[in-house]
């Protein structure tokens, strides 16, 4: 039930975890979060609360600066570490609040392509399909782009892949996502809460926004693909 990204300057694991505790008061069955690290994409994964996935980090740590971390709610899939966030398909990781409404018919796409599935979950089609673009030659940029235009339902996501430490995708119909801009660093959460200890500058996505975000820029586009300027505001909330 709460999205955080970041591309920052310091270990992510840490920031991500404490971004994904200030989200907790929304509730959440299970918790997980992926970096890159030497370009190459890892994750972990618990159920429960967030001290799980704490403690399993202190055992298997995750190493680098660009992250992306997740609090679930279920609403496809039992709470299990299989069905928990970020999912991952190949190269991609995506995390994701809210219900991808057209999975069924995403998965018979996917599925007349060879592509199988390991999770009861909508969420696992935006991973594979955003990696069949990838198989198909696409740029990480592009094949989310397209991963996105054939998304029905409500989201928030936020997208990471492997061989990219300076690259996060962002899009938001239905849920509403946080873009935290820091000094030579940049942010997603679900809202400004979660990334008051990084930024009080934040700026909204709005509906059918998607953004393409490294350190050091961000590019908005509506949803009829022109570039979009949002706001950037300083909000005040006590750390
Ligand atoms: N529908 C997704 C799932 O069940 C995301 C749920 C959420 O918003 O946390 O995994």
């Amino acid at each position: 039930c709460g999205i955080v990204g970041v591309l920052g300057n310091h270990e992510a694991a840490p920031i991500l975890v404490e971004a994904l505790k200030r989200l907790e008061y929304r509730g959440y069955d299970s918790a997980g979060i992926a970096t890159v690290n030497d370009l190459r994409l890892d994750r972990r994964r618990a159920v429960g609360k967030l001290v799980n996935l704490s403690d399993l980090l202190v055992h298997e740590p995750l190493a680098g600066k660009a992250g992306i971390g997740h609090t679930r709610w279920a609403t496809h899939g039992v709470p299990n570490v299989g069905n928990a966030h970020p999912h991952r398909a190949g190269g991609v990781a995506v995390v994701h609040n809210g219900i991808v409404e057209n999975f069924r018919e995403l998965r018979e796409f996917l599925a007349t392509e060879g592509i199988g599935f390991e999770t009861d979950t909508d969420t696992e089609t935006v991973a594979l399909l955003a990696q069949h673009y990838r198989d198909q030659g696409l740029s990480p940029v592009d094949a989310a782009a397209q991963t996105i235009a054939r998304l029905e339902g409500a989201y928030a996501l936020c997208f990471l892949f492997d061989g990219e430490e300076d690259l996060l995708i962002a899009a938001r119909k239905g849920s509403p996502l946080a873009i935290g801009y820091g000094d030579g660093e940049m942010f997603v959460g679900s809202d400004a809460i979660a990334l008051a200890p990084m930024t009080d500058r934040i700026s909204y996505l709005e509906e059918g926004d998607w953004a393409v975000i490294t350190r050091t820029s961000i590019e908005i586009r509506d949803r009829a693909g022109n570039i979009a300027n949002r706001a950037i505001k300083t909000i005040q909330i006590d750390t």
